[in-house]
C-alpha cells in the first residue's frame, strides 16, 4: 500500500507518514485531512512512497483529500526553506499558507429569487407586494426580497411553488471579475516608457530577475508597474500577479486606482478581512483564479498556482517585518519566493533601503531609475527648523516659522499638514504633587492621555482607564498633567492660531475604520479641511493636490532610542511625509522643526540627498559589521517571574553552540521589560555575512529544554530590539 507522508499545519518537527486508501489519487501538495490523536487536521503531502512502503508498518489511513489544485513545487520548496530561514517549524509556515482553510472548500451556494413575469394562480395582497418588490430588484434572496416587501418569507417561497418566481442557485464568494488586459495606460513619460520597456522585455523572456523601481515620490511607480502587471497577465492567459503593500497603505484610494486601470478590483488580502472575504480570496489565489492579488504582508505566503509577478511597493516600510509569532521580513523572503517561482520581482520605493541599496549596487537588482515627478509637479523644498534658535513658546510645540507658513498657505487658499508620530494628547502623564508617572499595569510603559476620550490608554498592551480625578498614588486631586505633545495638542494649538481653520486630526483613533478613513481623505481631497494634523497614517499613498505645506512637528523624535535603523528610518518617514506636499500643479515646501539640524539624516533631507545619506549610513554600518554587512539575530525569553527569567537565560547563555565569529551580547533586560506580566530578555547574536546564523539558531535553540512557562522566540534580521 502506498504511504503519504503529510506535514500538518501544527509545530511539530516532522512530517507522518498514512496509507493512501484504494481509490484515492494523491500527490505531492495535495491537501487532505487525517488523523492525528482523536481529530482529523488539516495536513498537505509531502511526499508521496512506493506500493510496498506501507508493508508490515502499523498506520492509518488519510481521511479526506480536498478537491484543490495541489501546492506547487516551487512554494513547496518555499516552504521548507522559509522555516529553515526563520528558525521555525515548517508545519507553522504551512499554517500561514492555509489561513484560510474554507477556501479549500467549494463556495457555499445560496438560494436566490427573481420574478418570472408568470402570474401565480391566486394574487393574494402579499403576494402582490412580494411581486412588486421582486420586479427590477435583481436576485434577492428569500430574506430580502421579504423584508423589501414587508411579508414573510412563506409568502416567497409559495410563490416559487407557483412559477411566478424562479430560484437560483448562486455561489456566496463567487471567483473576481477578470482584469481587462486591453485597457491602455496612462501615457508614459520618457523616463517612465524606459523603465516599463525594461520590465516587459525581462517578463517577456521569463526567468527570475529583480528589479528596484528607484523612484521620488509621485514619479509614477505605480504607473509603471502596472504597465508590468499588464504585460505579464498578457504574456501568460494563467499567470498571478502578487502586488504587497505595507498594510497601512492598503487603502481604498489603492484599489480604486487598480479598478480605474484594470477595470476589475484586484483581489484582497490583508488582516481587516471577514472569514468568508478571506475565504474568497484564498479560494481565487490558489485555483489561479484571481489574476491579481494585492496584499499585506501575509499574502506573501498563499499557495497561488502560477505566480509570475511580485511587487513590493514601499519595500523599505519596516512594516514588512512581521515580529509576533514566525518573525519574517516579507519582503527578503520575496525574493526567495521569487526566485523559485522563476518569476519576476520589482522592490519600488522613493527611498530602498540600504539592505536594497546594497543589492542594487552589487547588481543583484537591476536599478530602474524615475527622477522626476511627471508634468507640472515637483518636489518640495525642505527647510530645517532649528528650535535651538527660533524656539516655539513656552507650553507650544509650533515654532514662529511653521506658524507663518501656515497662515500664508491658509491666506493662499491651500492646504496644510502638520505631522507628529504620537496619537492622543500627551505621550505621559504626571502627578503634580509627588511626580509619579502613571503607567500601564504590570509594565514599564507610560500611559498617554486622550483627551477626546478622557481616557489614559497604553499604546502598547491596550489597556485603557477613564482619567482618573485624583493620583492613584498619592491620592492628590487634579493634581495629574499631561507631558510632552500628541496629535489633539497640537491640534488644540492650531485652533488657537487659526480660529477660523477647518481642522482635522488624522490618526488610527479618528480614522479606526475603513469608512472613516475613506471620509477624511475625500474631504482632504475635496479641500474641505484646511489643516489636517497626522500620524505616520498620513505619511503614505495619499495624493492631496491641493496640500502646499508640511510641518514636522517633531523630526527628531525617531532618533531617540538606539536602534541601528532609526537615522535610515527617519530619513524615509520624513522625505515620504514632505513628499505629501506639492503633488499637483502648486509647488510645496517642507518645513522640519529640529533639535539637531546637523545630524546626518537631517542635513541630507534638507539638501535632498538621499544617495548621500545612503553612502554614510552605508560606511557606518560596513565599520561596525551590521547588516546588510553583517547578520543579526535576535533571542527573546519571557517568563511570569523575574528570577526564572533571569535563571533560564543564564542557562541558555551557557548552552550557546561555538561559532566562527558569532559574537553574543546578553542576555539582558528587554527595553519592554515587562509585557502582559511577562519579565522579557534578550540576547542579540551578531556574525560575519558568511556565517548560517539561523543554522547557528536552530543548532543553539533545537537541543534547549525549557521549563513549562518559559517562552522562546528567535528573530532573524531583527528591526525591532524593544
Ligand atoms: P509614485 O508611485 O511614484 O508615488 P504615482 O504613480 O502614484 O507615483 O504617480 C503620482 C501621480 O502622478 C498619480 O496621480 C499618477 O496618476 C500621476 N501620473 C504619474 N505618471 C503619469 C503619466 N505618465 N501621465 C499622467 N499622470 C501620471
Amino acid at each position: 500500500m502506498p504511504v503519504a507522508r503529510i506535514l500538518f499545519t501544527l509545530p511539530l518537527p516532522e512530517p507522518f507518514d498514512y496509507t493512501v486508501p484504494e481509490g484515492m489519487a494523491l500527490a505531492p501538495g495535495a491537501y487532505v485531512a487525517a488523523p492525528v490523536g482523536p481529530y482529523d487536521r488539516l495536513g498537505m503531502v509531502v511526499e508521496v512512497l512506493g506500493d510496498q512502503a506501507g508493508a508490515g508498518r502499523k498506520l492509518k489511513p488519510v481521511s479526506a483529500v480536498y478537491d484543490v489544485p495541489p501546492m506547487g513545487a516551487p512554494m513547496r520548496e518555499f516552504l521548507g526553506w522559509a522555516a529553515k530561514y526563520t528558525v521555525t517549524h515548517p508545519g507553522m509556515i504551512l499554517s500561514m499558507a492555509l489561513r484560510a482553510r474554507d477556501g479549500l472548500l467549494p463556495s457555499p451556494v445560496e438560494t436566490r429569487y427573481r420574478a418570472t413575469g408568470a402570474a401565480p394562480p391566486r394574487l393574494t395582497p402579499p403576494r402582490q407586494k412580494a411581486l412588486a418588490a421582486a420586479e427590477g430588484g435583481g436576485l434577492m434572496s428569500a430574506a430580502e426580497l421579504a423584508e423589501a416587501a414587508g411579508v414573510s418569507t412563506a409568502v416567497v417561497r409559495g410563490l416559487a411553488e407557483t412559477g411566478a418566481l424562479e430560484a437560483v442557485d448562486v455561489e456566496t464568494d463567487p471567483p473576481y471579475p477578470a482584469p481587462d488586459v486591453s485597457r491602455a495606460g496612462a501615457l508614459l513619460t520618457a523616463e517612465q516608457a524606459g523603465a516599463a520597456n525594461e520590465l516587459a522585455a525581462a517578463i517577456r523572456a521569463g526567468g527570475y530577475t529583480a528589479f528596484l523601481l528607484d523612484g521620488v515620490t509621485g514619479s509614477g511607480k505605480t504607473e509603471v508597474y502596472f504597465e508590468a502587471i499588464a504585460e505579464t497577465l498578457k504574456a501568460d492567459p494563467e499567470a498571478q500577479v502578487l502586488v504587497l503593500l505595507p498594510e497601512i497603505a492598503l487603502t481604498q484610494a489603492i484599489l480604486t486606482r487598480f479598478e480605474a486601470r484594470f477595470g476589475a478590483a484586484p483581489a484582497p488580502w490583508h488582516s481587516g478581512m471577514n472569514p468568508k472575504e478571506r475565504r474568497r480570496s484564498w479560494r481565487e489565489a490558489v485555483h489561479g483564479r484571481a489574476r491579481i492579488v494585492i496584499g499585506a504582508r501575509s499574502a506573501l505566503f498563499l499557495p497561488y498556482r502560477n505566480l509570475k509577478l511580485i511587487i513590493v511597493d514601499e519595500e523599505h516600510d519596516t512594516s514588512f517585518k512581521q515580529e509576533d509569532g514566525v518573525s519574517y521580513h516579507a519582503r527578503d523572503l520575496a525574493v526567495m519566493r521569487a526566485k523559485l517561482e522563476e518569476a519576476r520581482i520589482i522592490l519600488a520605493s522613493a527611498t530602498p533601503a540600504l539592505e536594497t541599496a546594497v543589492n542594487a549596487e552589487a547588481g543583484r537588482y537591476t536599478r530602474l531609475k524615475l527622477s522626476a515627478r511627471p508634468g507640472a509637479a515637483r518636489l518640495p523644498d525642505i527647510d530645517l527648523v532649528d528650535l535651538r534658535r527660533a524656539p516655539p513658546e513656552r507650553g507650544r510645540w509650533l515654532s514662529p516659522v511653521l506658524v507663518r507658513g501656515m497662515v500664508e498657505t491658509l491666506g493662499a487658499g491651500e492646504q496644510s499638514l502638520l505631522f507628529l508620530n504620537r496619537r492622543g494628547y500627551a505621550p505621559l502623564v504626571i502627578c503634580k504633587a509627588c511626580g509619579e508617572r502613571l503607567k500601564s499595569p504590570g509594565t514599564e510603559n507610560w500611559l498617554t492621555e486622550h483627551r477626546y476620550t478622557g481616557r489614559l490608554v497604553c499604546h502598547v498592551t491596550g489597556y485603557s482607564i477613564p482619567k482618573p480625578a485624583n493620583c492613584p498614588h498619592c491620592g492628590a486631586a487634579d493634581s495629574l498633567m499631561g507631558v510632552g505633545p500628541g496629535v489633539e495638542r497640537v491640534a488644540e494649538e492650531v485652533r488657537a492660531l487659526l480660529p477660523e481653520a477647518r481642522i482635522e486630526i488624522f490618526s488610527s483613533d479618528t480614522a479606526a475604520g475603513g469608512e472613516a478613513t475613506r471620509s477624511l481623505v475625500e474631504r482632504m481631497q475635496q479641500g474641505e479641511i484646511d489643516v489636517l494634523i497626522g500620524t505616520q497614517i498620513v505619511a503614505k499613498g495619499h495624493n492631496f493636490p491641493n496640500l502646499t505645506l508640511v510641518g514636522v512637528v517633531d523630526a527628531d523624535s525617531g532618533l531617540k532610542g538606539g536602534d541601528l535603523r532609526a537615522g535610515e528610518r527617519t530619513y524615509q518617514l520624513l522625505s515620504q511625509v514632505a513628499g505629501r506636499a506639492g503633488r499637483a500643479e502648486r509647488p510645496g515646501r517642507a518645513l522640519v522643526q529640529t533639535w539637531a539640524p546637523d545630524n546626518p539624516a537631517m542635513q541630507a533631507l534638507a539638501a535632498n540627498d538621499r544617495d548621500g545619506y545612503l553612502r554614510i549610513e552605508r560606511e557606518v554600518r560596513a565599520e561596525l559589521g551590521l547588516p546588510p554587512f553583517g547578520r543579526l539575530a535576535g533571542l527573546i525569553l519571557s517568563a511570569p517571574a523575574p528570577d526564572l527569567v533571569d535563571r533560564v537565560a543564564l542557562e541558555i547563555a551557557a548552552a550557546a553552540p561555538n561559532g566562527e565569529g558569532v559574537e553574543i551580547y546578553g542576555p539582558a533586560p528587554a527595553p519592554l521589560s515587562v509585557i502582559r506580566g511577562r519579565h522579557r530578555r534578550r540576547f542579540l547574536i551578531k556574525s560575519p555575512r558568511t556565517v548560517d546564523l539561523s543554522a547557528y539558531m536552530t543548532a543553539w535553540t533545537a537541543r534547549l529544554k525549557l521549563p513549562g512557562p518559559v517562552r522562546l522566540s528567535v528573530d532573524i534580521d531583527p528591526y525591532s530590539f524593544l
